[in-house]
């Protein structure tokens, strides 16, 4: 099914645009797609009222089951999750300590950190009140740096697992020898990292604290949903300072709505076919390979692996031999579009891409006439 049109009316009666979003699971073209499948369980949720705790330690059990973590609990978004990481590690459970944040006077309040491994999101971290201690440089760092950067103010050493990271880090396994030699927590930023929906239980096995996902990613749960795992303890910490309690993540709510419906959004994505879904990616990506392989001085693969391309993702790239519109002017022109098409640009500044996560088969079809247009003529 293509836009529904009363569906558009939504938006447009506001005077905005409906998009049809070929870039994958980006957050400021609308995330990814509802499952249609949980419309109805949120909907009857909206109708009963519950006590909040409950709920949320309740759907936290759920979810830590159906994964095989120790426990979890659903946090609002990735960014809610990993201003919680902070807090779990710097004040922990104690009142006194969580009252006072971001200030953190008194308290361990380092977090160190992989140079390689900053990034915008850090500063959620930094709004718990944590410093960060960045190690290494962006070519290397080697292990006696993080033993030399813990010390009796370190609060945890984040690992940031995202596509396009650099592969120079530490190993997770590394860090969390040394971090754990020191009594010092590991927390992960994996929240884009899924599918493959083994990575629900990679960094957990490998010993990792506390290790955040987003649940309005790749789970198509909620937009503004994430899943924060790990160490009951410190799973504790994190939701003793999180909604509906009157602390720091205070300002960062979940409804009970979104919380049956991304427990019900994991369970659906647990029971898929993962790869009979990579199956439909790739041919999906095929036919767009089809229609530009041939075209000169335009190259056209299909990338799918475990670091960058974790669906298949058909990249184009502007060669020199190409002499149409130029990239920039390619992502402009299918945005200014009706419906606006948004192309995948997480790439080099030579290609832009198709990631069909949020593509149905007719949105596809769209998508490759209107960007042949602009191609070819
Ligand atoms: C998307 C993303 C976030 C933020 O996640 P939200 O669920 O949108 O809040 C944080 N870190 C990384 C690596 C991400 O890819």
């Amino acid at each position: 099914m293509a836009i529904n049109k009363e569906a558009a009316e939504v938006y447009e009666s506001l005077g905005v645009r409906p998009a049809i979003t070929a870039s994958g699971a980006t957050t400021m073209y609308g995330g990814s797609k509802l499952r249609p499948e949980i419309y109805d369980v949120m909907n009857k949720a909206s109708s009963v009222m519950v006590n909040i705790d409950e709920l949320n330690i309740e759907a936290g059990k759920a979810i830590a089951n159906m994964i095989g973590a120790e426990a979890a609990m659903i946090t609002s978004g990735s960014g809610g999750g990993l201003i919680l990481q902070a807090a779990a590690c710097i004040a922990g459970s104690d009142p006194a300590k969580m009252a006072k944040l971001p200030d953190t006077t008194g308290m361990k309040n380092e977090i160190i950190i992989h140079k390689s491994h900053r990034f915008a999101y850090d500063q959620l971290y930094r709004a718990a009140g944590a410093q960060l201690v960045d190690i290494g440089d962006a070519l290397r760092v080697h292990p006696w740096m993080l033993e030399n950067a813990i010390n009796e103010n370190t609060a945890a050493v984040a690992y940031l697992h995202c596509n396009f990271v650099s592969r120079r880090a530490l190993p997770l396994e590394t860090v969390i020898e040394i971090a754990h030699s020191h009594n010092v927590p590991v927390i992960v930023d994996a929240a884009s990292t899924l599918p493959p929906r083994s990575n629900l239980t990679k960094h957990i096995e490998q010993g990792a604290d506390l290790v955040q996902f987003s649940g309005g990613k790749g789970v198509r749960g909620p937009q503004g949903t994430g899943i924060l795992l790990g160490k009951k303890e410190l799973v504790e910490a994190a939701y003793a300072n999180a909604s509906p309690h009157q602390f720091i993540g205070r300002g960062m709510k979940v409804a009970k709505e979104e919380i049956v419906g991304l427990v019900e959004a994991l369970r659906i994505f647990l029971s898929e076919d993962e790869n009979e879904q990579m199956r439909k990616y790739q041919k999906m990506c095929e036919k767009v390979l089809d229609a530009f392989v041939e075209v000169p001085g335009l190259k056209v693969d299909i990338r799918h692996d475990e670091f960058d391309y974790l669906v298949p993702t058909v990249v184009i790239t502007f060669t020199k031999e190409w002499t149409g519109l130029n990239r920039d002017q390619v992502l402009q022109s299918m945005e200014d579009e009706n419906p606006r098409i948004f192309l995948w640009q997480l790439g080099n500044p030579d290609e832009v891409g198709i990631e069909p996560l949020n593509l149905d088969e007719e949105e596809l079809d769209v998508v490759i006439s209107k960007l042949r247009e602009k191609l070819i003529n």
